[in-house]
């Protein structure tokens, strides 16, 4: 027997079509050539040459599964960062265990908290499991804290903040973040996103990995694809409750982390000297750049404070952020511009090595009629 149906081909669940793809940054120019890329806050230190040997080292276990339980990374994750390695999930990318946190707490009807201009991942990973995504409003482009709790309902279950937010790289401080979690409910996870925690200064920790040790309901993910120059081998971690983490293991792909990648995160670990040059690299040319945008406040570019490995720019003079972004790609420099997230005015510019940085700021000056 056949069964009678209207439909002439299988039909995608609503809520995945809702979904807006997630488009990466660019990595060719526009005629293909290849361009100085600062368009996905990759180290441009690239990786310490421990990771790398590391990493180079596995080439003759390619036909044995990894370590399906991460045993090793996550000894070393918690004895760097003092956690209980049983409380540590890892991930193909801090992305897949954003994605494990809703598909944990999160489902049809439910709703999943973001703050305007946060990461595009939320918004994604909310969607796929059929929850509504609910924006809080931006102040000055960074995490209203107020803002989220007004919007809290019996119906949230989850908060994403990201800290230093991507694109903003808008900072929220400990005693905030603190603030944040003692107003929401017990039952509303609250998920920290630190993908850029390292490059913070010691005295601007926010606070999360602590609070993730002593509340249920705080969630904490970090990843090697920023400081540590490993974005090609796609590994993340994230800290919870161990019926977060016992959970999480239920979904999530059996064999996430490849054998190499784990080698190379656990050398990544042990390379301090690397991790403090990138940071220091970045924290230098950060303010340099944000510097010289100021000098370009007449011709209507002004930086938003960044406490990350990029500063978004914004275009509110003559020259648009869409011709600044054409013209920088005609000149050879790949940036970020975002008119899908709401920010038709504003460029992306991840922090390069010293000579891209004067290069990006040479060919702006340029661009907006300053050289
Ligand atoms: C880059 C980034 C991530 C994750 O990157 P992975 O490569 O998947 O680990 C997560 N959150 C934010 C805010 C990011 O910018």
């Amino acid at each position: 027997m056949t069964l009678a149906s209207t439909k002439s081909a299988p039909v995608p669940n609503p809520w995945v079509m809702s979904i807006a793809p997630y488009v990466p940054g660019r990595s060719t120019s526009s005629g293909g050539a290849a361009a100085i890329k600062l368009s996905s806050n990759e180290n441009p230190l690239g990786t310490s040459a421990h990771a790398a040997a590391a990493f180079a080292a596995h080439k003759d276990d390619l036909a044995r599964y990894p370590d399906a339980s991460a045993h090793d990374l996550r000894e070393a994750l918690a004895r760097h960062h003092d956690l209980d390695p049983a409380r540590l999930i890892y991930g193909t990318g801090s992305d897949e265990i954003l994605h494990l946190v809703a598909g944990v707490y999160a489902g049809p009807g439910d709703e999943v908290i973001y703050v305007r201009y946060g990461f595009t991942v939320y918004d994604i990973a909310a969607r796929r499991v059929g929850a509504t995504p609910v924006i809080a409003p931006d102040r000055d482009y960074g995490t209203d804290v107020d803002a989220i709790v007004s919007l809290v309902t019996e119906r949230t279950r989850l908060v994403y903040v990201a800290n230093p937010n991507n694109p903003t790289g808008t900072y929220t401080a400990a005693a905030e973040i603190k603030r944040l979690h003692a107003l929401l409910p017990d039952d509303v996870m609250l998920v920290l996103d630190q993908a850029y925690a390292e490059y913070l200064a010691a005295d601007e920790d926010d606070g999360g990995l602590e609070l993730a040790r002593t509340k249920s309901n705080v969630f904490v993910t970090r990843t090697f694809s920023k400081i540590h120059g490993l974005a090609a081998e796609r590994i993340g971690w994230g800290y919870g409750s161990l019926e977060a983490i016992d959970a999480m293991h239920r979904i999530r792909a059996p064999f996430c982390v490849t054998t190499a990648g784990q080698a190379a995160a656990i050398a990544a670990i042990g390379a301090a000297d690397f991790v403090e040059a990138s940071r220091f690299h970045n924290a230098t040319w950060r303010t340099w750049f944000s510097d010289e945008i100021a000098l370009l406040g007449n011709a209507g570019l002004r930086a938003i404070p960044s406490k990350a490995n990029f500063v978004l720019v914004l275009f509110e003079g003559v020259v648009t952020a869409e011709a600044a972004y054409n013209a920088l790609l005609t000149s050879g420099y790949i940036v970020r511009w975002v008119p899908g997230q709401g920010l038709p005015h504003g460029l992306r510019m991840t922090i390069g090595t010293e000579a891209e940085t004067r290069g990006l700021i040479a060919a702006l000056r340029e661009i907006v009629g300053a050289a």
